[in-house]
């Protein structure tokens, strides 16, 4: 085959067959296709869409170029979740317990951040001695003996994601519908899980900014996931305004404590309650509200707080041992009015300049460091309340730059809801 042709096929908005796709996959992880061919290919991805067949074999085809897991050995119904990434989103920290405690499997692997949005992995290595890159057998053994993993891709899953995100990535490609769901979905199928539940966010601080792209996109993941006979549902969430209050690698770990010791009841925990008992209904079939009723008992009852610490110990973690920076600086507002939103990709970024992120895949993320906002979207604040407070590490932002995350005004107006639409 002429990898040439092939770019001009799809420049032509044909269709690219199963046995041109798997060439194409082949040959660039082969490195037989060249960056700048395959960059081509991507843009015209990016600009003329897939189909669902194309879609679907792209998927079947990036996972079969890797490792997967087979979990058959584990009894019970396996549910794992995915969110699209956003500022301030700790949710699997609190969901996995939480869907754990009420006796559904979650094998849950997560990345790294990169630009503004955080990644689960470097959240769990804020907490002193913990192990993330675990074996398959490690992941085996620790599914059964406590019913829940928090771990990250150290196996060799999807490594034609790996190539193919790392080119997007630099070459304008990333917010395709029919790539994100090819590679987010490619790598949900190799965790092996029975059931996925999956997180879409959209807003100014998600992949999805428009709520149209993001139906299409959780459209065409939850027919992917269906099409290899794995339940799937998605959610549509809000990621206008961050979720919770703490961003920052450490910061996120103290709020998801606190969160499941009941100190805290914010969107964020609202959030986590619906994720949480839509997985346990689907890993238990059965109602919406029943499964509701089980995640919040376990919540009340502590259960979900001690499998918390029941996974960060089998993991060796030192849930104590964890550092946030002592340099805090309070930022106050020069305004009176009512909170009506809170930039999430402002803040995202912010916290990333802080050193809570990473610019560059090699960057090493300061675990320290963090924005907390101590007043919320539909608060009224008067001149000189304290609105955040900055978590500094040994780089330095403004307090202008955080107050321009803030819209303020006389009148207040209706707060966007969280939960936005499931698409089943
Ligand atoms: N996350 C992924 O894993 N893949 C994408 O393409 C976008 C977000």
């Amino acid at each position: 085959m002429n990898i040439v042709e092939l770019i001009n096929k799809k420049r032509l908005k044909e269709n690219l067959s199963f046995e041109e796709l798997d060439y194409i996959i082949n040959a660039y992880l082969k490195d037989e296709i060249k960056d700048y061919q395959m960059s081509a290919l991507l843009m015209s991805i990016c600009l003329n869409g897939m189909s669902d067949e194309e879609t679907s074999n792209l998927t079947k085809i990036m996972l079969n170029s890797g490792e997967k897991l087979d979990l058959s050995s584990i009894a019970g119904v396996k549910v794992d979740k995915h969110s699209t990434g956003g500022v301030g989103d700790k949710t699997t920290l609190i969901i996995v317990p939480m869907v754990a405690s009420c006796g559904v499997i979650v094998p849950k692997m997560s990345g790294r951040s990169l630009g503004h949005t955080g990644g689960t992995a470097d959240k769990l290595e804020s907490i002193p001695g913990i192990k993330i890159a675990l074996t398959i057998d490690e992941i085996i053994k620790q599914l059964k003996d406590i019913g829940a993993v928090m771990t990250t891709s150290s196996l060799n899953i999807v490594p034609a994601d790996k190539k193919i995100y790392a080119l997007r990535d630099v070459t304008g490609t990333v917010s395709s519908i029919p790539l994100m769901a090819s590679s987010i979905m490619s790598k949900k199928l190799a965790i092996g899980a029975d059931k996925i539940l999956l997180d879409v966010k959209v807003g100014n601080g998600a992949y999805m900014t428009n709520l149209d792209d993001a139906k299409a996109l959780a459209r065409t993941m939850v027919n992917i996931g269906n099409s290899f006979n794995k339940e799937t549902v998605a959610i549509i969430t809000n990621m206008d305004y961050p979720l919770g209050s703490n961003i920052g690698n450490a910061l996120e770990i103290e709020e998801a404590k606190d969160i499941l010791q009941g100190k805290v009841s914010n969107d964020l925990k609202d959030l986590c309650i619906t994720l949480a008992s839509y997985m346990v209904s689907l890993g238990k079939s059965i109602s919406l509200e029943e499964a509701q009723k089980l995640v919040v008992d376990n919540l009340n009852n502590g259960k979900a707080y001690e499998k918390f610490l029941e996974i960060i110990n089998y993991q060796q973690g030192d849930i104590n041992g964890i550092k946030i920076s002592d340099t805090i600086i309070e930022v106050k507002t020069n305004q009176e009015g009512y909170i009506n939103n809170i930039n999430a990709l402002v803040i995202g970024e912010l916290s990333m300049a802080l050193g809570a992120g990473r610019i560059n895949k090699e960057d090493v993320v300061d675990s320290s460091v963090g924005i907390v906002l101590t007043k919320a979207v539909g608060d009224y604040v008067k001149v000189d309340d304290v609105i955040a407070k900055l978590y500094i590490g040994n780089k330095q932002i403004s307090n202008e730059a955080v107050l321009k995350a803030f819209a303020i005004s006389s009148e207040p107006i209706a707060k966007e809801p969280l939960i936005i639409d499931v698409i089943k």
